[in-house]
């Protein structure tokens, strides 16, 4: 298989699964963790790798690489190559960002099976991939295709864990450091998605996310403390159906991989059903999570999701290189959705339009910040 981002948390999980079902890496990416890299190229002796920057070059064990003949790639150009280059008929996107939209299309474009833990592909050109099967890694969207039946849907349901400022009182919040936002309560991931969780961009990214995979516009997002149960599917009969696991990403990783093998062994802690005493479903406050109020214009006007992506990629970075406060990221997201609201009209249609628009709302969004900014 060819695995995008190695190095992260979907990545090293992804690893451990693919050990565990004895299938083989032919190609395998990495950012700038090239000590993490080094380790996995000896462990698993792909045939390609990638990595992100050629100045990194020296950092790799190029001894190792040179006497097993490992194919090297370098750069964005170098990872598409890479892709085409593969053999192998399944590709985990674990890339964070807009930098996965690139791969993801042309992973499309060769016909591989697309394992999609980057939903940024989709929160930016979900309609690209409208005729194109993809199989989510993230929790909901895997609880909400274990839950599909052929039964007519009335709503489905995503939940949060309300990430790691849930509890800090609201007239702290917009002051938060980098180091609290990070501490998220129940899962351990990047550091991109971590913020996300704790500004609510993440759920907005993935009802756009079950929006694009599933077809359908009636989706709503609670909070859940637990991360017991990941999604919900309410029937037009009236029955409302709930997926419930252990927190632990191995699970629709495993599915993904290799759904028959899934299917019969267990990864993952059995789930404590005595833990289900304490849940609760609660409704995502706008005052604690402002960008939630953006939900129903997301879902009217999907496309809007390239505004989101920029805007909150520039805020991100800027909040974690501690330049901004937290309140600024969703401040920033609320002004560019109101910049650019006559995208509404519109009509995006290729991978040319998305990258305008993204450049120009990264612009935008990067001198609102620098500038205006209250
Ligand atoms: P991480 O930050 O942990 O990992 C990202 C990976 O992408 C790393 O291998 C990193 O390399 C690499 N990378 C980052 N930027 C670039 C770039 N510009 N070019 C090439 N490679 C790059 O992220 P996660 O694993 O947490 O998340 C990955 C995706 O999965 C995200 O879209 C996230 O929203 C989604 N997701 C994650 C979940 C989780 O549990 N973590 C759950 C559900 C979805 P390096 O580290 O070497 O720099
Ligand atoms: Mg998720």
């Amino acid at each position: 298989m060819i695995l995008l981002g190695s190095t992260g948390s979907i990545g090293t999980n992804t690893l451990k699964v693919a050990n565990a079902f004895g299938l083989p890496i032919e190609s395998l990416s990495a950012g700038k963790n090239i000590a993490l890299f080094n380790t996995q190229i000896h462990q698993y002796r792909p045939k390609n790798i990638c990595i992100a920057d050629i100045n990194d070059a020296t950092k790799l064990d190029m001894a190792y690489i040179k006497a097993q003949n490992i194919r090297v790639f370098f750069g964005e150009e170098g990872l598409l190559d890479m892709i085409k280059a593969s053999q192998s008929t399944l590709a985990v996107n674990a890339l964070v960002g807009y930098a996965g939209l690139a791969p993801s299309l042309v992973i499309k474009q060769c016909g591989k099976k697309l394992a999609l833990a980057n939903k940024e592909s989709l929160v930016n050109a979900g309609w690209l991939f409208a005729d194109y099967p993809i199989t989510p890694i993230d929790s909901e969207h895997f609880g909400l295709w274990y839950l599909h039946t052929a039964r007519a849907i009335h709503r489905l349901c995503i939940t949060a864990s309300g990430g790691a400022l849930r509890d800090m009182p609201l007239d702290k919040l917009p002051f938060a450091t980098p180091a609290e936002a990070l501490k998220h309560p129940n899962w351990s991931m990047g550091q991109k998605i971590t913020i996300d969780s704790a500004t609510m961009v993440n759920k907005l990214f993935e009802v756009l996310e079950a929006y694009w995979l599933f077809g359908i516009q009636h989706i709503d997002a609670y909070i859940e403390e637990c991360s017991a149960i990941h999604a919900l599917v309410e029937f037009v009969d009236g029955s409302i159906t709930a997926h419930i696991s252990h927190a632990d990403m191995q699970l629709p990783i495993a599915y993904a991989l290799d759904e028959q093998k899934a299917k019969s062994m267990r990864l993952i802690p059995r789930f404590d059903m005595s833990a289900l005493t304490n849940i609760h479903l609660k409704p995502i406050d706008s005052k604690r999570y402002p960008v939630w109020d953006l939900k129903s214009t997301l879902l009217a006007y999907p496309k809007l999701g390239i505004v989101l992506n920029a805007s909150n990629e520039i805020a991100v970075g800027a909040f974690l290189d501690s330049r901004i406060d937290f309140g600024s990221i969703s401040a920033c997201i609320l002004e560019s959705m109101r910049y650019f609201d006559s995208i509404k009209t519109h009509t995006l249609t290729d991978i040319q339009d998305i990258r305008a628009l993204d450049s120009e709302v990264r612009a935008f969004s990067a001198s609102w910040l620098h500038t205006t900014r209250p």
